[in-house]
């Protein structure tokens, strides 16, 4: 089967296409520009033809998927703008929200071999900000965020801009497909990661060019930062590692009972002086430079998650954080960083 990934040279995409590689799918690799795809190819020649590259500039562009989705048997659709540094909140939502309805609109006019669409959301497309005292469930949508950014445009928060984007472009799949449904071959499952950690095996030369989420690891495991402690500039909320968050993007496209759902694939939820802990734990010592935190500091811990769907739907057994922490570390290590 070949399976269409769209932002394959992000931390996720090429995660997920790594893996599809690895279990013997043949994998179309949507990227702005063939020069974008050079390091996916470079990484996974062993597995020579079974990696094509697929140019699609920008995927805001009406049609931009028409010609890559046509084939295949399933579509990844990880796309999507991740930065907390954007001014007018337009700029993350309409490539968000035309991205995602554009890969489905070309399915629906050239994908009359595809059987399944897995699109990456977020946690943040779930929990509203500032969060209420309730248990996290698939059942919540953060529409406090779109709220904020309708209300204060610019000056909402840098958060709700981002998880404006993730809302209103999750909400625009479920949309699309409930309005074309007799019309497709296909049906949806959408993947709503916390933040994911974990090792990179996408290009990424500098410490300072990690994507946003493995960035801010690297800034508070080896500076010292500690962002993680603000609740009013990062919501607490949970983690999981880039090899599981891949894994389940596969595992949402073979399982059948996947369809039509909305998970929550989380591993734990977290304050980031658990971390620190962990990672001053291990022995040997991971990494030459390590930020200690305040350990035996009391922090707010007010996050209550379900987190018994994933295991249940898709199968997955997580990666713990000490090994999420060791191997995120010696990959850092190997880079001379
Ligand atoms: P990256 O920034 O590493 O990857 C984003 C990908 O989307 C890149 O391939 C990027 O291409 C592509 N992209 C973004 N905007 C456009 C555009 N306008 N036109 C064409 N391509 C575009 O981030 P992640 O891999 O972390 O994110 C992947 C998905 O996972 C996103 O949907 C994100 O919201 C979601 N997610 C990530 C989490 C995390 O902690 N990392 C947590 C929860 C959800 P280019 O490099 O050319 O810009």
């Amino acid at each position: 089967a070949t399976i269409l990934v769209t932002g394959a040279n992000g931390f996720v995409g090429a995660w997920v296409v790594s893996k599809l590689l690895n279990r013997g799918y043949s994998v179309r690799a949507a990227v702005r520009t063939q020069s974008k795809g050079r390091h996916l190819l470079d990484t996974n020649s062993q597995y020579g033809d079974k990696l094509e590259i697929a140019a699609v500039g920008d995927i805001a562009t009406d049609g931009a998927f028409d010609e890559a989705v046509k084939g295949v048997d399933g579509i990844i659709h990880t796309a999507s703008p991740v930065t907390m540094a954007a001014d007018d909140p337009k700029e993350l939502i309409e490539p968000a929200v035309n991205g995602a309805v554009g890969i489905l609109a070309s399915a629906l006019k050239h994908g009359s071999s595809v059987k399944r669409i897995v699109v990456t959301s977020s946690f943040s497309a779930v929990i509203p900000f500032p969060s209420p005292p309730v248990t996290i469930t698939e059942a919540l949508w953060n529409d406090a965020a779109v709220k904020d950014c309708e209300e204060n445009g610019r000056n909402a928060k840098p958060m709700s801009k981002y998880a404006a984007s993730k809302t209103l472009a999750e909400r625009a799949v479920w949309a699309f497909h409930k309005e074309h449904k007799s019309k497709v071959t296909w049906d949806v499952t959408v993947i709503n990661p916390p933040f994911i950690f974990g090792p990179v095996v996408h290009e990424v030369t500098t410490p300072d060019s990690l994507n946003s989420s493995t960035k801010l690891f690297y800034d508070g495991l080896v500076k010292g930062e500690s962002h993680g402690q603000d609740p009013s500039k990062y919501p607490d909320g949970g983690w999981v590692d880039i090899r599981d968050i891949a894994e389940a993007h596969i595992k949402a496209l073979e399982v059948p009972a996947a369809g039509g759902e909305r998970v929550l694939v989380i591993k734990d939820t977290f304050v980031w002086q658990d971390f620190y802990d962990i990672a001053n734990s291990l022995s040997p010592k991971p990494y030459h430079t390590l930020a200690t935190g305040t350990p035996g500091a009391i922090l707010v811990r007010n996050r209550k998650v379900n987190m018994e769907k994933a295991p249940r739907l898709l199968g997955l057994e997580y990666i713990a954080a000490e090994e999420m922490i060791k191997d995120t570390l010696a990959d850092y290590v190997r880079r001379g960083w």
